[in-house]
């Protein structure tokens, strides 16, 4: 970190900071403020005057969109000048008049693209022979523009990192501007690539609070829909995987939309009122596990749906909209008494509707002669789901909703069984395994 304030007009102060750091939390200075995403920039309207943006980087509008790269080379998240040329001129127009406390700009990139080197002018627009838009062959200060600050922030060595610049003036105000005005230069010539990566920049007036700009966060990709004639609302959010919105819209939706009220319906219970707002998340960091519920929310593993979305992608949904509509959190939240459902019924319920219900054409649950040695009723998942069905077949069509009701008011009891079927869950366990024994020995 070196910090040094330079003197260019008697009354200014300028506030440089350098962090020659990597990766990390960005534009986190001691004395620069911290970006901005609410300050008279943000509404501005920014144009270039002279010189080419680089398409390879982002729109001028990355200057006040109050968002920040996320790393020291993100060219999309900062805008830039194109190779070759000696920067250029951006005018920023804020509409009116502005009392004016501070500009504030951003630069972040590994190497010799991180300095800054520019002139600010100013200007009300109010003098004779103003000139709005003045080329680079027109000094500004011939035609209606104040000269507030030079900076060039180059070090000695070691360009690279994150650079904020602050200039205000040590008695009040910068003064009272509609216009400013950027003369941005390159910081070297010894390649075509010296043009600063610009990330930010902040116009502040007095007295008010900066809402903090945001760090590498991705435009929200999100649809909305409902199911059940508007009782039940969704949101697909597919921010961090947009290479699945489509796939997420066409596919997912419909089946989201036919099941989530099938589920309601299938699970009913005494008092009972499923949640009627889910979103539907993709997410890049899940690990290992492919998706998962909870809060409200239904999340999906991005890099693991990739690999299934013609397998089992839609299931593995089935399944967790699923455990949203079980809810068996909710009694033991209100009762620290409410006896805890057995994690294989927690399981089992998902993968019984989910295969038997919702995709049996494909079997995914079947008891094979690869899997009959670990065939036992609280194996959990599809094995467990297994077992559901054949109880669901051969004893109470209803077995699946009497136990999830009894789960959801934390009233679960071994005894359910009994009193249900007749046989307890040991005897119904044996019963399905011998079943599904003869069934494989069977010519
Ligand atoms: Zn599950």
């Amino acid at each position: 970190m070196l910090i040094w304030p330079l003197g260019v007009r008697a009354e200014s102060r300028l506030l440089i900071e350098h962090r020659a750091t990597g990766n990390g939390e960005a534009f986190r200075f001691k004395g620069v403020p911290p970006p901005s995403k609410n300050d008279a920039a943000t509404k501005a309207t920014f144009v270039i005057l002279d010189g080419e943006r680089d398409p390879n980087g982002g729109d001028l509008a990355k200057l006040n969109d109050g968002r920040l790269p996320s790393d020291e080379d993100q060219p999309t998240e900062n805008f830039f000048f194109r190779p070759g040329i000696d920067g250029g001129r951006v005018r920023i127009d804020l509409g009116s008049n502005t009392v004016i406390q501070q500009v504030n700009t951003y630069s972040w990139h590994a190497s010799r693209r991180g300095p800054q080197v520019y002139k600010l002018y100013a200007s009300d627009g109010e003098a004779p022979g103003f000139n709005g838009e003045p080329k680079r062959d027109i000094k500004p200060a011939t035609c209606g523009w104040e000269l507030l600050a030079t900076v060039d922030t180059r070090p000695k060595e070691g360009p690279g990192g994150q650079y904020g610049v602050s200039i205000s003036n040590s008695e009040g105000n910068l003064g009272t501007y509609r216009y400013l005005l950027f003369d941005i230069f390159r910081t070297e010539t010894e390649d075509a690539f010296g043009n600063t990566f610009f990330s930010e920049i902040d116009v502040l007036e007095p007295n008010t609070t900066a809402a903090a700009a945001t760090s590498g966060s991705p435009t929200p990709i999100t649809s909305a829909f409902t199911a059940d004639g508007g009782k039940y609302h969704f949101v697909l959010d597919t921010t961090s995987a947009p290479d699945l919105t489509d796939w997420a819209n066409q596919q997912l939706r419909p089946v989201v939309q036919e099941w989530y009220p099938k589920l309601v319906a299938l699970l009913p219970s005494e008092g009972f009122e499923a949640r009627t707002n889910v979103t539907i998340r993709f997410r890049d960091n899940m690990g290992g596990i492919p998706a998962s519920a909870g809060g409200g929310f239904v999340n999906c593993n991005a890099g693991w749906f990739r690999k299934e979305l013609k397998r089992e992608a839609l299931g593995s949904v089935v399944h967790e909209m699923v455990h949203v509509v079980q809810s068996y959190g909710r009694a033991r939240r209100d009762d620290t008494n409410a006896m805890r459902m057995p994690g294989w019924l927690v399981e089992g319920i998902p993968d019984y509707i989910r295969w038997f219900l919702y995709e049996p054409q494909t079997k995914g649950a079947e008891i094979t002669s690869r899997n009959i040695g670990r065939a036992k009723y609280d194996a959990s998942y599809r094995i467990t789901g297994n077992f559901l069905n054949w109880v669901t077949q051969n004893y109470d069509t209803n077995i699946v909703q009497k136990l999830n009701a009894a789960g959801r008011a934390g009233k679960y009891r071994e005894e359910l069984w009994k009193e249900h079927t007749g046989q307890t869950v040991q005897q119904l366990g044996d019963a399905w395994k011998t079943f599904h024994e003869k069934r494989l020995a069977a010519p």
